[in-house]
């Protein structure tokens, strides 16, 4: 397939190509697809030694209103009411021609990999982030890659990124069928195992875009310069591995291990658009998570948490805890920005669960944390807990006090816990309130919390088609940008499962038929022979 000739012995970079996409995400290799399956030639240049990018870490959920396969596993959708929400939710933070563009294009593009490349998915079960206009309910509209066989990639499985789980973790991790993210890129690498003219090599990062009178027209990579004909798709994800630009433009530490992506997005793709002038967006956002450290100092995504509380070195609570990870995320930005950005936060639980109350990715096993290190403590009353966490006993159990009296009635005060449907729809308690669980059963245990994110979201500002534009907002011919290379679509705010990946897709794939479009229509796909 096309993808095991990246690992063929190396061979000399074409001189010229019609399209070169940088990086090998979701987006980018739905940009390649698209564009091969127009009969335009297309090279992939990824920087590491594996394909997949975050996604390939990823759940693999793409948010993307009113499709076939939402249609067809019965739920109930359509593109203007997901508009709708998307619009009340994200506001005018983003154009609104962009908006359209996204959600309208969605049931295209899916429609797209359904037929031409047999790209099969099913419906998520996972709510919408905000109480808004146009919500679905009652399980969201998310869709995921159905799981496949990894048989089916044959040698391209050995260049597919490991899950998380394996590559940030070193666990012994199970690979005969890929699901969610995995599935995903799989299922584009099998696509482009059908295109003829596609060209994927890893280990061949841009080094910088090729920029003469007034237009990028090509690529420099080590020491080729290669000429991309109609233009370049850059999706080389965010700087969610730069910890100095986080520090400075986001005023988080942490930055990279903090941060649950893959760690060799540096943010190569913001200095090469900085260099040909494009405008960049959204440099102080990411998506944000709570994420728990693990005794590796690495940080796992906890988008789900059904029990216990977060408490910080006050020993009181600040947030619901069952909210939307992007939501809950932000509280805790908050934190840092008012207490600083060393700033200590704890997971304090019961032990009524064999193991921690939420649901991770990848999962965590108390059995990897030795106890009362820098990143989980143990004991038998919640005072002597807060003892080991170096916080006031008193006022830690006056906390949990209060936590657990208004469990019982199924009300937070405080917070609201339990008020917003994703908080009920995760929750576990056998209460009026399945979202408040009392901390009740010793020993406790409080596991160190840290402002996560599942990449950043600031980049070059581009327009409907995934032109990456100037600051006067005309377009830079010949360049293109998607995924967490681009200035999100989403502004502010992660509307709902799948936002990251299904924006990212759909914008390359709308620069893919821009590109194939200018080059006169698109040709009759050729399919090579497997
Ligand atoms: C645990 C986890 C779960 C997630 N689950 C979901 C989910 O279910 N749904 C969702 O929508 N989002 C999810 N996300 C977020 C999502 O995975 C990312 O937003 C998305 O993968 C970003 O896509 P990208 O293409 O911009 O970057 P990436 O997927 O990171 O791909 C960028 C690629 O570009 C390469 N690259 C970087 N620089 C260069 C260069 N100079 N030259 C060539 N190549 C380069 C990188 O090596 C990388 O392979 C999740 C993230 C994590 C960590």
């Amino acid at each position: 397939m096309s993808a095991s000739r990246a690992i063929d012995v190396p061979r000399a970079l074409p001189a010229e190509v019609d399209v070169i996409v940088v990086g090998s995400g979701a987006a980018a290799l739905t940009g390649a697809f698209a564009a091969a399956n127009s009969g335009l030639c297309v090279l992939v240049l990824e920087k590491s030694s594996y394909l997949g990018g975050t996604c390939a870490y990823s759940g693999g959920a793409m948010w993307l209103p009113g499709n076939h396969i939402l249609e067809r596993d019965g739920v109930e959708d359509d593109v203007e009411t997901g508009l709708t929400y998307f619009r009340a939710t994200v506001g005018d933070r983003t154009p609104r021609d962009l908006q359209e563009a996204y959600v309208r294009t969605g049931p295209e593009m899916v429609a797209f990999l359904a037929d031409e490349a047999g790209f099969l998915a099913d419906k998520m079960s996972f709510p919408d982030y905000f109480e808004a206009p146009g919500r679905a309910k009652p399980t969201g509209r998310a869709i995921g890659p159905t799981p496949i066989p990894s048989a089916r990639l044959g040698a391209a499985l050995d260049v597919l990124r490991p899950t998380a789980a394996a590559d940030k973790f070193g666990r012994d991790v199970a690979r005969a069928e890929l699901h969610g993210g995995q599935s995903l890129i799989a299922q584009l690498l099998l696509a482009l195992d059908g295109c003829a003219d596609v060209d994927i090599r890893i280990e061949c990062p841009m080094d910088s875009l090729v920029y003469e009178n007034g237009r990028v027209c090509g690529v420099r990579a080590g020491r080729a310069e290669i000429v991309a004909r109609l233009g370049v798709i850059v999706a080389a994800g965010g700087y969610d591995a730069d910890d100095a630009r986080r520090r400075s433009l986001q005023g988080i530490a942490g930055g990279g291990a903090a941060s649950t992506p893959v760690g060799i997005n540096t943010g190569d793709a913001l200095d090469a658009f900085t260099a040909v002038g494009a405008d960049i967006d959204l440099l102080e956002e990411a998506w944000w998570a709570p994420g728990i450290v693990m005794p590796t100092g690495r940080a796992t995504f906890l988008p789900i948490v059904q029990g216990g509380i977060f408490v910080g070195t006050d020993g009181r609570r600040f947030a619901d805890e069952s909210l939307p990870y992007d939501r809950l995320g932000h509280e805790l930005l908050e934190q840092v920005h008012r207490l600083g950005a060393d700033a200590t936060f704890w997971w304090v639980f019961d032990s009524r669960d064999a193991g921690a109350p939420g649901i991770c990715e990848p999962p965590l096993v108390l059995e990897e944390f030795t106890a009362d290190s820098e990143w989980f403590h143990t004991a038998e009353t919640v005072k002597e807990l807060a003892g080991k966490l170096g916080i006031d006993a008193d006022t830690l159990a006056a906390t949990v006090e209060r936590f657990n009296k208004g469990a019982a009635d199924g009300r937070d005060d405080d917070f609201g816990r339990g008020i917003d449907d994703f908080g009920r729809f995760f929750g576990t308690g056998n209460g009026s309130n399945p979202a408040l669980i009392p901390l009740e059963i010793g020993p406790f245990r409080a596991m160190r919390l840290v402002l996560s994110d599942l990449g950043t979201k600031g980049g070059a500002r581009i327009g409907t088609d995934g032109e990456v534009l100037r600051p006067d907002g005309q377009p830079i011919p010949g360049l293109y940008a998607a995924g967490g290379s681009a200035a999100s679509v989403a502004g502010h705010v992660y509307p709902g499962p799948g936002t990251p990946l299904g924006s990212g897709m759909v914008f390359a794939y709308r620069a893919a038929k821009a590109m194939a479009r200018a080059r006169g229509g698109a040709r009759t796909p050729e399919v090579a022979t497997r």
